[in-house]
């Protein structure tokens, strides 16, 4: 695994994710997954057009698209 990644710079500060990952969030030296504080539950709310917040959504629903295609597991 990696090979895409092997020669991509790693910046101590980043999460072990944050450059696999191609993380969209430029601002902050964290993926989506851990700069996502909120606690583990098993569904989380999502806004679904016409109906409103339910509580079907993925943790990763809101993650930039790298990330929830890799949904990397924070410790
Ligand atoms: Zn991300
Ligand atoms: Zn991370």
């Amino acid at each position: 695994m990696g090979t895409l990644t092997a020669d991509l710079p790693r910046l101590p500060e980043y999460c072990d994710h944050k450059l696999p990952t191609s993380c969209r969030l430029s601002s902050i030296p964290n993926c989506c997954a851990c700069a996502d504080e909120r606690p583990h539950q098993s569904s989380y709310s999502t806004y679904v057009d016409g109906v409103g917040f339910v509580a079907r959504g993925a943790r990763w629903d809101r993650y930039c698209w790298p990330c929830s295609r890799t949904v990397p597991t924070p410790d």
